[in-house]
């Protein structure tokens, strides 16, 4: 049990100077080599019947501005360990550090580690009581403990060490009868809060990365934030957020995962909205303003993903095409394959190519109310004619099919047959807090102010 004891701490100490674990590289990245311009495909077909607004006048005009995305964090091999060399050996065991590239499996390291392949097996094979070796993904750091032996080069497998996941860490140990045994031993985690605040200067998406806030974070923000805002037209250079959050903390201080928002402040054109999260005795957890209304509602004003729509302010390249009598939608403009989200609750009524809206789909919601997305690159599994679909999941990709000539959404709120405005649209709220709810609440966001209140001074002091 003393090298077990050696190895885990070591693995801590190892890991708490690790921080790129915590760290995943975003796997939806958009090639930057899409970004060419399309020429306007020219469509003559029609379906006036079905689509009462479609007048064909206009053109959807984008210049495409497709932000790129952050370059995956490439670390070599971080390897200590390897070959031993039989002259010169230190008694004590080597420590050996791998980080798992694609495809990698247990077997491939512990024989680059220089492990004899039958010492490699049996610690395998006692892993897999514990653990899919399946499960071993890209990015995951394994430690090795291995014992130099006197005479041949092969070194003897002490111990393998590695995170399965933010709250499991896995240790294969060999017994003092060679054999292996494995053990899975939860991870203590500590809640902290942390605090970040930024001035919008190019974009929401930007803005987030240079204040340091986790990128899970931040898309909590913008779905918080996409009920109201229209994260195309209505944030400009200046606006600002603010944000407490959650993060859970190893023993060495490092944070594996992210936890809730817990208050989220937006300052748009000097008007300044804050939610707080709650959740009421009955254990329903929402986000609610000041007064105890809830944030959310039944159609979201930007149905895609915020932090990926291009700027519309500040650059004479990106104009907006807002509302109007020929252009009957609202545009924002996102790089190709950015996920659209189903605005509200209901039932595709149309899915597929649709004269010049391109890939076309139309969601039917209660009260008389509909929504359509148009030029979308394809939809997504499962859309088609009369599926049903919750609010927020993504239905489709954006593109640039039909009268476009840019990746954009195209987005239309249609009430009883006739397209609407979105941004005059005033919408149905979901919960409100009352009676002793609501003072529950009140208590709440007053602790939750005092701690935002801390976290400024603490900035304040920090920057003078
Ligand atoms: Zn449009």
């Amino acid at each position: 049990m003393k090298f077990q004891s050696i190895a885990a701490s070591l693995a801590t100490l190892i890991f708490a100077a690790s921080p790129s674990m915590t760290a995943p590289a975003r796997t939806d990245a958009v090639p930057a080599a899409q970004s060419a311009v399309e020429q306007p495909e020219i469509l003559v077909a029609r379906d006036d019947t079905e689509n009462p607004g479609s007048e064909d006048r206009f053109i959807d005009t984008w210049f495409p501005a497709v932000k790129p995305e952050a370059e995956p964090e490439n670390l070599d091999d971080v390897d200590t360990g390897g070959p031993i060399d039989a002259k010169g050996i230190p008694e004590v065991p080597l420590d050996a550090q791998y980080r798992i590239e694609r495809g990698d499996t247990f077997k491939a390291v512990l024989l680059r580690a220089g492990v004899a392949p039958d010492d490699a097996d049996r610690a395998i094979q006692a892993l897999t009581k514990v653990y899919d070796p399946k499960r071993l993904q890209p990015g995951i750091e394994v430690f090795l403990q291995l014992q130099p032996h006197k005479k041949s080069h092969v070194p003897l497998l002490v111990s393998i060490d590695f995170i399965a996941d933010p709250e499991t860490d896995v240790s294969v140990l060999r017994e003092s009868d060679g054999s292996f045994s494995a053990t899975t031993y939860e991870r203590a985690l500590t809640p902290r809060l942390a605090y970040g605040r930024a001035s919008i200067r190019s974009s929401l998406y930007e803005a987030g990365q240079e204040a340091g806030v986790p990128s899970a974070i931040l898309n909590g923000l913008v779905n918080l934030y996409s009920f109201d805002v229209d994260f195309q037209r209505d944030v400009q250079r200046g606006d600002s957020f603010e944000i407490v959050y959650q993060r859970m903390t190893d023993e060495g201080g490092t944070a594996v995962i992210e936890g809730d928002l817990m208050i989220a402040s937006m300052t748009l054109s000097g008007v300044k909205t804050t939610l707080y999260r709650f959740k009421t005795k009955s254990g329903y957890v929402d986000y609610f303003d000041q007064d105890g209304q809830s944030a959310q509602k039944s159609l979201l004003r930007t149905p895609t993903d915020a932090t990926r729509i291009s700027s519309g302010f500040g650059s004479r390249r990106h104009p907006i095409l807002g509302y109007n009598r020929v252009h009957r939608g609202i545009d924002f403009a996102a790089p190709k394959g950015t996920p659209v989200y189903a605005a509200g609750d209901g039932v595709i009524e149309k899915a597929g190519r649709f004269g010049s809206y391109g890939n076309y789909i139309r969601i039917r919601h209660g009260g008389g109310f509909k929504t359509a997305y148009a030029h979308l690159r394809g939809l997504a599994n499962g859309i088609s004619e009369g599926a049903r679909v919750k609010q927020r999941r993504v239905i489709g990709y954006v593109g640039s099919t039909g009268r476009s000539t840019g990746p954009h959404l195209h987005y239309e709120v249609i009430k009883n047959g006739e397209q609407v405005n979105p941004q005059t649209l005033r919408l149905a709220s979901g919960y409100r807090l009352k009676g002793e709810e609501l003072a529950d609440f009140k208590k709440g966001i007053g602790t939750l102010t005092e701690q935002l209140a801390a976290f400024r001074e603490r900035t304040a002091r920090k920057e003078n």
